[in-house]
């Protein structure tokens, strides 16, 4: 048997996906590999194949129970021979289990990585060959990821000790150097092959909104998204309670999942989402890690998470099965001083000096500031994603809210006058609530216990209503004009930069969107069509009725569904009709050994429905469809390129012509610019927009320190021709701003050509 026959044989699809043919040969070469690839690409696959085709036992080390469980249950499904070994077990199964193993009954092994250390497994692991050592979620090796596992470490000592030394391979989804730098050496890699996918997700579409009502927002959702299965996370115990409750009261059917529940509870309610019996759950980040469902449809954030690395792990438990999906952020901004004041009350590690703890707090306070940016940004989010974790990215995806809506862009410069004057009246002793109240003029008990309604500035804004007030500071606050103190009060103070805004050589540029942005993307999405946009109206009523086999099956077997075949496989069946075993086998999801499972009722249910004659139920012609629901991995992407009237551009002309001199400051850079645009068609730019850029690639940014927001250059900034140089305030103090240089003053311009 070669590769591909095991690919079509046990899991039923015809071809790779990007990137696991590469290190599958590599494998199977006899060489160490490390695959990083995003959730949902397909790691297991790549160690799975290869395990099937070496002579011995592969041995996984995986960090949780309920990953091995399904893996497993997954595995023996495809009717390959596989079994986990850890605490879920009793110790006489264990026993019996390494006694199986030892005869040579498993090709695959799982095993958690404290079982490494166990005399009875050291002595099973000297008995038997062991042709590879998997190391699955590999980043709980390191000291830098977000799932350290001091236990991890002891895979080293686990395989030092063996006779003769596996394969080594190792898979994670996190890309950050540290961290992928810390597996090879941990581990001690040999000259790996070390493969690194894009860390795009494409079926998943990302958007961002600020609704007044949250709760109002999630309910309208679940009502247009019935019967699809998703996550809704919110960031305390507290509110998941509470939106819990308003959502059961709707007679929507939803589960929920907190530490504050018993480990029954939590085993119940997980295991009815997981088993789709129950389609929503409501969680904080305890729920998820190790959970595979697969039809996982949306994934709505109540509140703003702590970092990117976060939100990006848990809204990517949204579309694992390829197919397109949801990932709405909703932000307020009062979340980022909940995430603020969870961070504070974070436990910190009593074995750290002052020193690293201090920089632990920079580093989380600093992931803080990425992630509230990537709520405000009117750039395109996949981008800001996927340039946070180190991936060039220019193209705007289309497929993001930022994407698709349209934007207004204002001048508020004195709006943010007025906004300063009030922090300065109100001498930096209130957070965001207070100031913008103060300024709408609101008549709040509070506000008159404070006595605000006695200031000048009280009301100065009222045109403008307490929400856009808001978003203005919320600008000035990643503008850099304000800050807001670094303990659960997030008191507003000024920085020294807000004097150029009095002077007048800054502007602050509000861009909103034009209208309220629709949540849905089925219609316009790049990312591939839902099945309903493929399946005319009998093809769903027959999806629903494979759906119903499936659950029926699932429910006999004790599985979750997902595992006897995913949706992508019950559409392809609508299309292709099988019926025939060869035809069966054709579909993509049903290899050899689930069509001697499930193969016949399958059938049986198709010959029923359609009498034998293959009627047409999907929209367009056979390959189309293929097109779209076929997974070849060589999928292309149609480009959809829209042309934004309100972005500003210029043309290549342009740009030769700009007058380039030897260092401009962002401000002055947007100006020069601006002359070169024709007004009446296209908005201006502004530097506040440049230096956004500029920190969403990773070339220069901002950071806190002595007190004061200060601004720096990367290296990779320097490359690009950015430094840092002083200048004097208007007060008299020194500061430091960002000069840019004729080859990074090429680079904007480059950015802002459109080719006509
Ligand atoms: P990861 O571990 O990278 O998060 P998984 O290994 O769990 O991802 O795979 C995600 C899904 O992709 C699974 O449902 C799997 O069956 C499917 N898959 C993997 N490889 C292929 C392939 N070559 N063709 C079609 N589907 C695939
Ligand atoms: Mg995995
Ligand atoms: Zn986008």
């Amino acid at each position: 048997m070669n590769k591909h026959q095991a690919l079509k044989k046990y899991f039923g699809y015809d071809t790779f996906r990007e990137g696991q043919e590469k290190i599958i040969d590599a494998i199977l070469e006899g060489r160490d590999a490390l695959g990083i690839m995003p959730t949902g690409a397909g790691k297991s696959l790549c160690y799975q194949i290869p395990a099937l085709l070496l002579p011995g036992i592969t041995l996984v080390i995986s960090p949780l129970i309920s990953l091995m469980k399904d893996q497993v249950q997954s595995l023996n499904q495809a009717g390959i021979h596989a079994a986990y070994i850890n605490s879920s077990l009793t110790e006489n199964q264990i026993t019996k289990a390494l006694q199986f193993a030892a005869e040579g009954r498993y090709k695959i092994i799982y095993a958690a990585p404290e079982r490494l250390e166990t005399y009875e497994f050291l002595n099973f692991a000297a008995q038997v060959e062991i042709s590879m050592l998997t190391v699955d979620e590999a980043h709980c090796i390191s000291q830098w990821g977000q799932d350290f596992r001091p236990s991890y470490l002891k895979i080293v000592q686990f395989f030092k000790q063996l006779k003769t030394r596996p394969i080594v391979s190792a898979f994670t989804a996190t890309a950050t150097e540290n961290v992928r730098e810390d597996i090879s050496c941990v581990l001690g890699l040999k000259e790996p092959e070390v493969l690194v996918t894009g860390f795009d997700r494409k079926n998943l579409s990302f958007a961002v909104e600020t609704p007044k009502n949250k709760a109002g927002y999630v309910l309208d959702y679940l009502k247009e998204h019935a019967e699809e299965s998703g996550i809704i996370y919110c960031s305390t115990r507290k509110n998941v309670e509470q939106l819990y409750e308003k959502i059961a009261a709707a007679g929507v059917s939803v589960t929920k999942y907190h530490a504050g529940l018993t480990n029954e509870e939590r085993r119940l309610n997980q295991e009815d989402f997981v088993y789709d019996k129950i389609p929503v759950m409501v969680a904080t980040n305890a729920f998820g890690m190790g959970i595979d469902k697969s039809n996982v449809r949306f994934v709505i954030h109540y509140n703003m998470p702590q970092n990117l690395e976060n939100y990006y792990q848990e809204a990517g438990r949204a579309g694992r099965d390829g197919e397109p999906s949801e990932c709405n952020l909703l932000y307020s901004a009062q979340d980022v001083m909940i995430a603020q004041y969870l961070l504070e009350s974070k436990e910190e590690n009593p074995e750290l000096a002052e020193e690293e703890l201090e920089a632990l707090r920079e580093r989380d306070a600093e992931r803080l500031r990425s992630m509230n940016y990537y709520c405000l940004t009117t750039n395109c989010l996949r981008r800001y994603i996927l340039n946070y974790f180190g991936e060039q990215s220019t193209e705007r995806c289309e497929n993001c809210s930022n994407c698709r809506k349209e934007f207004v862009i204002a001048d508020m410069t004195s709006e943010a006058e007025t906004i300063i004057s009030c922090v300065r009246e109100l001498r930096g002793r209130y957070g965001i609530n207070v100031v913008a109240g103060t300024l709408a003029g609101d008549d709040r008990a509070k506000l008159r216990e404070y006595g605000v309604s006695s200031y000048k500035s009280f009301g100065s804004l009222k045109t403008l209503g307490e929400q856009k007030i808001k978003r203005l500071i919320n600008q000035m606050l990643v503008d850099g004009f304000l800050v807001s103190t670094r303990d659960k009060y997030a008191l507003l103070k000024l920085t020294d930069k807000a004097d150029e805004i009095l002077q007048g050589t800054q502007k602050i540029i509000l861009k909103e969107p034009k209208e309220e942005p629709k949540h849905s993307v089925s219609q316009s999405s790049s990312a591939g069509k839902r099945k309903s946009d493929i399946l005319n109206s009998k093809g769903l009523e027959f999806f629903e009725r494979l759906r119903t086999l499936r659950t029926e099956i699932a429910r006999q077997e004790g599985m979750p569904p997902y595992i006897i075949f995913s949706d992508k496989t019950l559409v392809d069946m609508c299309i292709r009709l099988p019926l025939t075993k060869e035809e069966m086998l054709a579909v993509s999801g049903v290899g050899e050994n689930k069509f001697v499972k499930y193969g016949e009722r399958f059938l049986e249910e198709i010959k029923q429905y359609t009498g034998g004659t293959k009627e047409k139920l999907y929209f367009g012609t056979f390959e189309e469809v293929e097109q779209l629901c076929g997974d070849t991995g060589k999928k292309k992407r149609k480009e959809r390129k829209r042309v934004e009237k309100s972005s500003f551009s210029i043309t290549r002309e342009q740009a030769e012509k700009f007058p380039y001199a030897d260092q401009y400051l962002a401000p002055e850079l947007a100006e020069k610019l601006n002359e070169l645009r024709e007004e009446e068609l296209i908005k201006k730019t502004s530097g506040a927009e440049i230096f956004r850029r500029v920190q969403e690639l990773g070339l220069a940014g901002e950071r806190y320190e002595n007190g004061r927001r200060q601004r720096y250059v990367t290296e990779a900034g320097k490359e690009a021709g950015l430094w840092l140089g002083s200048r004097i305030s208007k007060a008299g103090t020194e500061y430091q701003d960002i000069y840019y240089g004729r080859k990074a003053q090429r680079m904007v311009a480059e950015w802002f050509v459109k080719e006509i």
